[in-house]
């Protein structure tokens, strides 16, 4: 059993994965090609968004949002403390200040009082200027914009919505990546729309921030890649990934609800049992289901009977950035994340991909509650 089943989608989509690469090898524009375009305008159909413009992983469209934003030494970049490591690295490869904020213990976003605490903490502190807030839809659930949107409005901060596992949730029917100035996805394979490699896109309503990206992402491009007019990156997501793209992002619909399908399966057999707390949906909001991902005080517990009859867990994530080694010097880690903490002893994340069996699910349920 695999935590997310890429041969089972493959296998499902094989025909025409495989004729949209044939495609791309007869033609042979393998960089910027024809399928890039394409994917760009379905992406930007699918979010509801003016601009996707496609990069070569969620990293660098971080890292890009930076660029465009301007973001660089004695600025200082809010996020989340329980988060993957790249929301927080391209903040500093900026030359920017990470500000590490706690977590809400339900949904496990960004917790916005502490965001608004932590943003007045740095103005009185006076030595940084605060710029903007980096959130993350975790696990798939899109963080709470409502209360976002207004904090980033009222100082005066840029939103990006690091949207790498959130593609495809929504608030209200809005989706995920329309929520910051600008949102960022990835398509690793893993991801709820992943590639066979490495890929990554941003989305923006902005025209501006859009033209600059798109020569950011070439080299600082002018009229051409030879005619360069700003200092930018190498960043193009390849045309044969783009051409996987396709296919995966036309069978995505489908996909989303076999995930919530099996999310609901998962609510009515676990909820409540076994010590566990099953994650909670907002009312209104929708999730991906990047991960499912439970609480429990006897997760070493739950995960060793796991893996005593082959079923995959992992902890995402058991390090918050205020913990990691490379942030110590800034000194953020003085007790004051108690959730965030708990969280990263607490969490484990089962199986979920759209192709699950229904024998491999009562496996899962059944030695998860043992
Ligand atoms: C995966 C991920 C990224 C980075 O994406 P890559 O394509 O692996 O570079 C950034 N932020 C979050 C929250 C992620 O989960």
């Amino acid at each position: 059993m695999q935590l997310i089943d890429l041969k089972a989608q493959y296998s499902q989509l094989k025909t025409k994965i495989d004729a949209r690469i044939q495609t791309v090898l007869d033609h042979g524009q393998y960089i910027m090609g024809p399928e890039v375009t394409e994917l760009e305008q379905k992406l930007s159909n699918y979010v509801g968004v003016k601009h996707a413009i496609t990069c070569a992983n969620g990293t660098d469209a971080l890292q890009l949002c930076m660029m465009v934003l301007d973001i660089k030494v004695g600025d200082a970049v809010f996020c989340p403390t329980f988060t993957f490591y790249a929301t927080a690295e391209t903040i500093g490869y900026a030359g920017a200040t990470p500000i590490f904020v706690e977590s809400d213990d339900e949904s496990f976003n960004i917790c916005p009082n502490d965001l608004e605490k932590r943003i007045q903490a740095v103005i009185a502190d006076g030595k940084l200027t605060p710029k903007a807030i980096v959130t993350v839809d975790l696990f798939g659930l899109p963080a709470n914009y409502g209360k976002l949107q207004a904090i980033a409005k009222k100082y005066n901060l840029k939103l990006i919505e690091d949207a790498a596992q959130g593609f495809g949730g929504d608030i209200e029917g809005k989706k995920a990546g329309t929520f910051g100035d600008l949102a960022t996805t990835s398509f690793f394979p893993a991801k709820p729309l992943g590639c066979y490699g490495d890929g990554g896109a941003i989305f923006t309503d902005n025209d501006d921030y859009a033209s600059l990206l798109k020569s950011l992402r070439i080299h600082g491009k002018g009229a051409n890649k030879y005619d360069n007019v700003r200092i930018g990156i190498n960043s193009r997501l390849d045309t044969i990934q783009a051409a996987v793209l396709l296919e995966k992002l036309a069978a995505f619909p489908g996909e989303l609800k076999a995930r919530n399908l099996l999310a609901s399966a998962y609510e009515q057999a676990l909820g409540g049992k076994n010590n566990i707390k099953t994650p909670k949906v907002i009312r209104g909001y929708g999730s991906s289901w990047a991960q499912y991902t439970l609480v429990s005080e006897n997760r070493d517990e739950i995960m060793t009977n796991l893996k005593c009859v082959g079923i995959p867990s992992m902890v995402y994530y058991a390090t918050n950035m205020h913990q990691q080694t490379v942030f110590k010097d800034l000194n953020q880690d003085n007790g004051t994340f108690p959730i965030a903490e708990k969280l990263s002893k607490t969490v484990f994340s089962l199986p979920m991909h759209p192709y699950m069996t229904e024998n491999d699910l009562n496996k899962i349920i059944n030695a998860t509650i043992k």
